[in-house]
């Protein structure tokens, strides 16, 4: 029977689950009874969500249970299975670090030789190890390892970061930052065919709601003398637009600017007399 519906596991409830469902949501895609269930129907896109541990996701998308996964880069190195790395998401940021005791000093990695690492990446950690010739015992360990330290299990851990909090009230610090990762749309390698059209259509409005966040759109006022120079500092998408004012010799003008320039064309274009700035949200664009 051919298959009608993208069939995607989400995490079913921890810190990856809001941000999924929000991503979604802003795609158009709602989902109709909740995360209370195994499964549920999205309406606005022909979906279905299987809400999982995150650990259990590549697995699920290896099989072809589900067709694409939503769950942290980290998690899917450590998994190691056999699936596609489709889109990075922006969310649930965080690094995956080896930690010491403050009290330490910190040469360099070969201090690690002979000590014993607590960790929650085993896979990853032999990884790092093997790259750095280092021989260290590592402990597989599943939850709280950041208090292994203090209570004489370990010596060194390998773990999740996001802002240090958690290790300073542990008495850590972070010495090798071994992998930056985010939330990342996984999917599985063979597809049929019409699952992978739909795919494809839902990578294209994640994509066009990634570069709306990334962009804003910005309206000023602007001396006709100005213009040309005004112009090279907001180019747009195509061109920007351009209005005249009832005043006369001035023009408002229309155009989309990265969030990332936005600061330093600001200074630039009011030395070049641009006044009145307005900058908005864009919710979705398609370029
Ligand atoms: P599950 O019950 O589904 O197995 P979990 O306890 O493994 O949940 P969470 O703590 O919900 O997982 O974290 C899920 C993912 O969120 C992590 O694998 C990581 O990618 C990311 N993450 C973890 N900690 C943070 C953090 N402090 N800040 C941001 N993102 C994080
Ligand atoms: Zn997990």
């Amino acid at each position: 029977m051919q298959k009608d519906k993208l069939t995607m596991a989400i995490q079913k409830s921890g810190r990856l689950s809001d941000d999924s469902v929000q991503l979604l949501k802003k795609c158009g895609i709602r989902i109709q009874n909740g995360n209370n269930k195994l499964k549920a129907l999205a309406s606005g896109f022909p979906l279905e969500l299987i809400f999982l541990r995150d650990d259990d996701i590549p697995q699920y998308v290896e099989d072809g249970v589900a067709d694409a996964g939503i769950l942290g880069l980290n998690e899917v190195l450590e998994k190691n299975k056999d699936v596609d790395l489709m889109q990075p998401l922006g969310f649930s940021r965080c690094r995956l670090s080896v930690a010491i005791p403050k009290t330490w000093d910190y040469p360099g990695k070969e201090i690690l030789n002979g000590k014993r690492i607590a960790t929650s990446y085993p896979v990853l950690l032999r990884k790092f190890l093997l790259e750095n010739d280092i021989n260290a015992d590592i402990h597989p360990i599943s939850g709280s390892v950041e208090v292994t330290p203090s209570l004489g299990l370990a010596d060194a851990i390998f773990e999740i970061v996001s802002s240090g909090g958690t290790l300073l009230s542990n008495g850590l610090k972070e010495v090798e930052t071994v992998l930056e990762s985010e939330a990342v749309l996984i999917a599985g390698t063979s597809l049929p065919e019409e699952v992978s059209r739909l795919l494809q259509q839902l990578l294209f409005r994640i994509r066009s709601v990634q570069k709306a966040a990334n962009n804003k759109y910005i309206l000023l006022n602007a001396p006709e003398s100005n213009m040309e120079r005004i112009i090279a500092l907001i180019p747009g998408i195509k061109s920007p637009t351009i209005m005249p004012l009832v005043e006369e010799g001035w023009y408002s003008l229309h155009s989309v600017i990265s969030e990332d320039d936005f600061w330093g064309v600001i200074d630039k274009l009011k030395e070049a007399g641009a006044e009145g700035i307005l900058v908005a949200p864009i919710e979705k664009m398609v370029t």
